[in-house]
């Protein structure tokens, strides 16, 4: 490729709305265009190395035993009213209507598609294990587009779903496709971690999530360094916090005029923060009240609530009202007299505090010597823990303070067991005549979420530092003055060598100033840059510069092919 016939319209400044710098530098550098929020095309630049992503996927899917498809975007509404997620999804998914009034959903992910695709066709064990996989769009309405091609709307998949005749069979395909995910990131040149994940809406069993660290991140992960622990914040488990036995105190009710928060309360009454009980209210989608109840230094982690909540789907901040109409005092609850039917959930290290203080479900007023043990109806609870780890808290592993770190989340693999093949009812005959159902896993990767977490990881104040694996070239070559005849000319030969050598290679032939051409090598950041000067055509010394360490290096004609490779090893 020649940059005169390349379009890549870089920009000169960053566009203002650009949060993230891979947002930015992919904008600037002209590897991708906005048409709606959320929504991209992607010029040339960002187009190979988008390819270059995929190619390595494809790769280490086939090399499992993958076998890649196409599925159609436009899904009919059926087969997600039969597993029961049509309502479930909520407003995430695109929907949309024929002219006949069939509804029809963007797929924003593609169980229900391949379990349906396969239900009707796969009918014996020997046909099993099977590994179908496409790399496709994906449709998402997210409340929040941004970041680029981070969270957008419209975004590359991978999807690979694994169909087993038993759960060891299942297990087995999990760790491929861990083991295959492994060596995506690793060649794509990523520092990641597999972080034990929560499965979330899409249901199932075990899940990791590949996180690349990044202090932009939207991910928080929780790590040990003494074991090899780690989870995202909202899978990490806690243990329960035994509170040192103290003799009970009678419940009292004492006046805390506008204490509000768990804050006041504790300065008001002299406490420390943690001998409080917090409490947090929700509604889910069906409206029904959800109080949570954790120690006042530690927070709530609404994913463990979902979980522990039959039905809930959603959590929302609940209303005043329905605070009001449970018996409770928004910003003085405890569950002691809240009304019956209530769904009260108490975090597990709530219920070995002593004398501790809470809320009186009236205004300005709060119990102290609560010892939940004694004054929680316990039969009318949940119990269980509904912590979010924090720095320092124990490992749920080998109980050393763990860290917390910063993460974007790449890709992530489930087991789903036998819930899509059971709602939508694709079953196989076993070695015994006997009709069971599939057991499945599914495996995404974001493909434009991995080009973005790269540059969020390697860049500095000139532009992106590309891996050589995702690099849209891996090297440029640059005459100082293309308009010299004695240097193109140079340059082109080199040009025509590198590629001969199956070298990715790009001419910068543009008749501009060395300094503008340098300049856009940076920015674009292609790994390694050949430049052609006077100095080159009088004495042979060819330029190579490395775009990661920004080391210039002196070679002679002779020796510059085998350095460039040698250096690519390492870039
Ligand atoms: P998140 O928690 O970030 O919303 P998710 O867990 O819902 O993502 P999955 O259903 O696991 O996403 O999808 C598989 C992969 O697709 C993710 O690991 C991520 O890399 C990518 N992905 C998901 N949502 C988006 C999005 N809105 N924009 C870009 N990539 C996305
Ligand atoms: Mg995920």
């Amino acid at each position: 490729m020649r940059a005169t016939q390349l379009y890549a319209p870089t920009l000169r400044e960053f566009p203002a709305e650009a949060e993230l710098i891979s947002h930015k530098l992919m904008m600037k550098a002209g590897l991708i265009r906005k048409a709606a929020g959320g929504i991209y095309s992607y010029l040339p630049l960002g187009w190979r190395t988008i390819r270059k992503i995929e190619k390595i996927i494809r790769e280490e899917m086939d090399a499992k035993g993958g076998q890649e498809i196409m599925m159609p975007i436009t899904q009919p509404a059926e087969i997600w009213h039969e597993s029961g997620r049509w309502a479930v999804y909520g407003p995430e998914m695109m929907r949309l209507k024929d002219r006949h009034g069939r509804e029809f959903a963007l797929g924003p992910t593609h169980e229900e598609m391949i379990t349906s695709l396969i239900r009707s066709e796969v009918k014996s064990y020997k046909q099993l294990p099977l590994m179908l996989y496409q790399i496709q769009n994906k449709y998402r309405d997210e409340i929040r587009p941004r970041f680029g091609l981070m969270r957008s709307r419209e975004f590359i998949m991978k999807d690979l779903y694994s169909f087993d005749k038993d759960v060891d069979g299942m297990n087995i395909s999990y760790q491929k496709m861990y083991d295959a995910y492994d060596k995506i990131f690793t060649r794509c040149g990523l520092k990641f971690r597999p972080v034990e994940a929560d499965n979330g809406a899409i249901g199932g069993g075990h899940s990791h999530e590949f996180t690349v660290l990044a202090p932009s991140g939207e991910s928080s992960i929780a790590y040990c360094e003494s074991c090899n622990y780690a989870a995202s914040d909202e899978k990490a488990e806690l243990k329960i916090i035994q509170a040192e036995v103290e003799e009970m105190k009678p419940l009292e009710k004492v006046s805390t005029p506008d204490c509000h928060t768990i804050e006041m309360v504790k300065d008001y009454l002299q406490v420390p923060i943690e001998k409080t009980i917090k409490a947090v209210a929700f509604q889910d989608d069906d409206g029904r009240l959800i109080l949570a109840f954790v120690r006042g230094d530690h927070e709530v982690n609404e994913i463990k609530i979902l979980n522990a909540v039959d039905g809930a789907l959603h959590l929302h901040m609940a209303e005043e009202s329905a605070i009001t109409e449970a018996n409770g005092c928004a910003g003085f609850m405890s569950p002691i007299g809240i009304k019956d039917g209530t769904i009260i959930v108490v975090d597990s290290s709530v219920m070995e505090m002593y004398n501790a203080v809470a809320g009186a479900n009236e205004v300005d007023k709060h119990f102290i010597n609560v010892t939940p043990k004694r004054d929680f109806d316990s039969s009318k609870l949940i119990i269980t823990d509904i912590r979010m780890i924090k720095e320092g808290d124990p490992c749920p592993h080998c109980g050393q303070p763990v860290k917390m770190t910063r993460g974007i989340e790449v890709g992530q693999v489930f087991t789903l067991g036998n819930k899509y093949s059971k709602s939508l009812n694709a079953t196989f005959l076993d070695e015994n005549g006997k009709e069971k159902f599939f057991e499945m896993g599914c495996y995404g990767i974001g493909v434009g979420r991995t080009m973005a977490a790269t540059i969020e990881q390697n860049n500095d104040e000139h532009g992106i530092i590309w891996p050589r694996a995702i690099a849209p070239f891996e090297v440029v070559v640059v005459p100082v003055n293309a308009k010299n005849a004695d240097q193109l000319e140079y340059s082109e030969k080199i040009y025509d060598e590198l590629k001969a050598a199956g070298i990715d290679t790009i001419l910068d032939d543009r008749k501009e100033r060395a300094g503008v051409k340098f300049n856009d090598c940076d920015l674009i950041g292609y790994p390694i840059r050949i430049t052609i000067s006077p100095k080159t055509i009088n004495e042979g010394t060819i330029e190579i510069k490395i775009r990661k360490t920004g080391e210039m290096i002196n070679v002679n004609r002779e020796e510059y092919k085998d350095k460039v490779i040698e250096l690519l090893k390492n870039l």
